[in-house]
């Protein structure tokens, strides 16, 4: 299978990096301290080891933020934009999205307006911090103009959202892979070790771009569950450069590539979105 990629890419290679500081401890009603404290390592040293190796390999990313570590680490959210990233919303507390319809709104607004006012940038994507949402997320999201959710796994491919229980044209699904191509799934419950990870991801890197398609890799800079520490980050810094020696690979933010799906010039054809039972 091929597909048409930006610039006439064979495949689109994208990092995305979920924050998850302290506010998921606080979020779930605990002190973020001691053995809750593995959140604070994201801030203190996860991310700013991310931005090194990044900025060594010429990566540009995609962070998602919850608003309450923003509102934590401000100096930290903007370098991260400083240093050429983008920022995209996580929720406040990093909720799990199981939140009351008539507290949602609120909820997106407000955690958009902190990233606003912390990294002067408006984000244009969202990924849910549990995985799920309501029937009207995407129609909030879409009116705040954000462009693209992250949070399905139905497919490998973008297409479009759906807003208000329509295919939208204006914002589109960036589906992440949240069994082999997620961090926490292989360290916590498969217990793999960093080289088993490497190879994993080689492995699906491979044959996705054998595929020509999408390659979304989504990591937490955290210790405990993430890839934050010495060990973990250096997957990353190993893997970048093995991506790199494929020909016709691009390096992509989420932004960008919304961007590019959505402006009909470039003739990109998403898969049709299949509708399930609600709308
Ligand atoms: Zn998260």
């Amino acid at each position: 299978m091929t597909h048409r990629w930006p610039g006439g890419a064979r495949c689109v290679a994208m990092l995305t990096v979920d924050f998850d500081g302290t506010g998921n401890e606080v979020g779930q009603g605990f002190d973020p301290v001691g053995i809750r404290a593995a959140g604070g390592y994201s801030a203190r040293r996860g991310i700013p080891r991310m931005l090194d190796i990044f900025e060594r390999h010429e990566i540009p990313a995609t962070f998602f933020v919850p608003g309450y570590d923003a509102e934590q680490h401000p100096d930290l959210v903007r370098e991260i934009v400083s240093r050429g990233h983008e920022i995209g919303a996580h929720g406040y507390l990093h909720e799990r999205w199981e939140v009351p319809l008539d507290e949602e709104e609120p909820l997106l607004r407000k955690a958009h307006d902190i990233l606003v006012d912390v990294a002067g940038v408006a984000p244009r994507g969202w990924r849910s911090p549990g995985g799920m949402k309501s029937a009207q997320t995407l129609r909030v999201l879409r009116d705040l103009g954000y462009i693209f959710d992250s949070s399905d796994k139905d497919y490998d491919l973008p297409y479009p959202a759906i807003v208000a229980g329509e295919q939208s044209t204006e914002m589109i699904e960036l589906p992440n892979n949240t069994s082999s191509l997620d961090d926490t799934y292989l360290y916590v419950e498969g217990a793999a070790t960093p080289e088993e990870v490497l190879d994993l991801w080689l492995a699906e890197f491979d044959a996705i771009y054998h595929d020509g398609g999408y390659f979304m890799l989504t990591y937490h800079p955290r210790a405990g569950f993430g890839s934050g520490i010495p060990s973990r980050a250096s997957v990353i810094e190993r893997l970048v450069p093995a991506i790199k020696r494929y020909s016709d690979v691009a390096f992509m933010q989420l932004g960008a590539l919304a961007e590019w799906c959505l402006d009909p010039a470039n003739g990109f054809q998403p898969a049709e979105r299949w509708i399930g039972a609600r709308p």
